[in-house]
Parts: C-alpha cells; structure tokens; sequence
C-alpha cells in the first residue's frame, strides 16, 4: 500500500524486445542491451527466452568469461545446469535463482538440462561500481522453496532480493546496487502498489496478462505481455491488473552514474579495462 504523500511513479517509456541469438545458438529476445534501450544503470542487459522448441535453446551457452559485473539468472520453466573453471557447478530448476558476481572473472557454461519441453526465464547483468569490479567472484542460489512468497489479497509476490513495504524481505544480497527484484503475479483486477527508493532505477516487464499503469501525464496505458515499462520518478509504483490477470517483473536498483564501456562479456569503466580482459582471458587468467 502507498503511504500517504506517497508520488507514484508513472510510465517514462515502453519498450519492446527485439529477438537476438546468443551462447551457441540460443534464440532470445533482448529487452534490456539493445539499440532502443541499451542500459538502464545499473542494469546492463535483460535477455527473456521462452520456447518449447528444443532447437531454440539446446545448444546453450558453452564455456565463456564475465568480467566486472553481476549476471542473475531466474528460471519459470525448464532447468539450466551451470559449471565454472574454478569448479563450481550447480542446476537452477523452475522457480529457482542465480546470482553470480563474476567480479574479476569466471569462465562458465550454462546448459538447458532437458532434451524438451519448455525453457522460460531471464538473465539480467547488473553493474558493479569500479571499486568491486575485480572483486572475488562469488555465488548466491536459491531455488523455489528458499525464496519467500508474500500473499496479498489476490496477489502473490516472489522476493528475490530487496524488501517489500509489508516487510518481506528476499534471502539475496547486494549493497553496492541495493536492489529490488520481485515476482508478481495478481488476479484479474487487483490493484497493486510499492513503495520504491526515490533515488533507484525501476522498471517492470510483463510475462503474463496485461497491467493497466498510468504515464507521466496521467493517462492509463496497457502493457501486454514481453513488453518492459522503465518508470518515471516518484518513491512508488501502482498498477491493476486486467480482466485475465497480471504477471511481472518489478525491478529497481541504485545507478552508478560511471563511464561504461562494453566489449562483449566483459563490462568495465574504460576500453582499455576491456581490452586488458580480453587479454587476461585469452593469456588463461581467468
Ligand atoms: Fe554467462
């Protein structure tokens, strides 16, 4: 609920994904990384992939490095086995997150563990400032049943990370972006609302269903399914449901306001940390 005095923040943008191919052939759609929306500091890239075809995901994401920031898994359906060079393996299963700082490097697989069915989940890079981004790598994991469930009248809220307004608070943990990463689900025409730090990025990103949210102007606007809502300024968000329901993601996170430059799986403060990485990997220092 929003405390009185409380300004909901509006729709600054709705942002469509555009399909990509990424790993070895993985068919995705890129909502967060691409030419319409290349980042939303802290938020590097948001890839969303959902595809009962085997062909579409089978092939996976063969061994590759990260250097200089966060890559947060999340899984609805399907399971994702991941191993790295420093001999950390684990499955994430539906319902289940990972969180990998790879700070000053990783090399890791992440593999569909099924020969069918569905795969459907997301993977978000988050930024760490430059005084982390060589940081020791590390790992948090939970999987479904680690992860608390707030139940609202018609609405269920999943905590990854972050803290609820009702005091709900998700087992991940990270200071240096303060992040906010809930899973929404609401029956049709339930009203939900959050409270939100003034000073944090947010947005959402509908997986199911529509939600009905107003712009800067105060005009409702719809947001369907695989589209993302960057929202505007204010310290809370409120929406409602519509008439089949709503599922989404709502996200907020500290920006870093730092020099960003990109080269590939690597994401640091200038191209010469970039290109010191591609060294440093391909010279087995990783
Ligand atoms: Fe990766």
């Amino acid at each position: 609920m929003n405390k009185p005095g409380q300004a909901a923040r509006g729709i600054a943008r709705i942002i469509k994904g555009t399909p990509a191919t990424d790993g070895a052939g993985v068919e995705l759609t890129r909502v967060i990384g691409q030419p319409p929306l290349p980042m939303l500091d802290p938020f590097l890239l948001l890839d969303a992939f959902r595809s009962d075809k085997p062909e579409d995901y089978i092939a996976g994401f063969p061994a590759h490095p990260h250097r200089g920031f966060e890559t947060v898994t999340y899984l609805l359906s399907g399971r994702m086995r991941h191993k790295d060079n420093a001999g950390h393996e684990g499955l994430i299963e539906p319902g289940g997150i990972q969180w990998m700082t790879a700070g000053k490097g990783i090399v890791h697989s992440e593999m569909p563990e099924q020969q069918d069915g569905l795969l459907e989940g997301f993977q978000l890079w988050i930024n760490l400032p430059a005084s982390h981004k060589m940081t020791t790598p590390a790992y948090q994991e939970y999987d479904q049943t680690q992860l608390p469930v707030e139940n609202r009248e018609g609405a269920l809220v999943r905590v990854i990370t972050g803290e609820t307004t009702r005091g709900t608070r998700g087992p991940v943990s990270q200071p240096l972006t303060d992040p906010l990463y809930l899973d929404v689900s609401l029956e049709a025409g339930v009203e939900f609302s959050e409270s939100i730090n003034a000073n944090h990025t947010a947005f959402l990103y509908v997986i199911e269903g529509e939600a009905l949210l107003a712009d800067s102007s105060d005009e409702q606007l719809e947001l369907r399914r695989d589209q993302l809502a960057v929202l505007g300024q204010g310290d809370a968000m409120k929406l409602n449901a519509g008439d089949r329901g709503a599922r989404f993601l709502l996200l907020a996170g500290k920006p870093l306001h730092e020099p960003v430059a990109r080269g590939g799986p690597f994401v640091m403060n200038t191209a010469d940390e970039v290109r010191q990485a591609f060294s440093d990997y391909q010279r087995g220092e990783f």
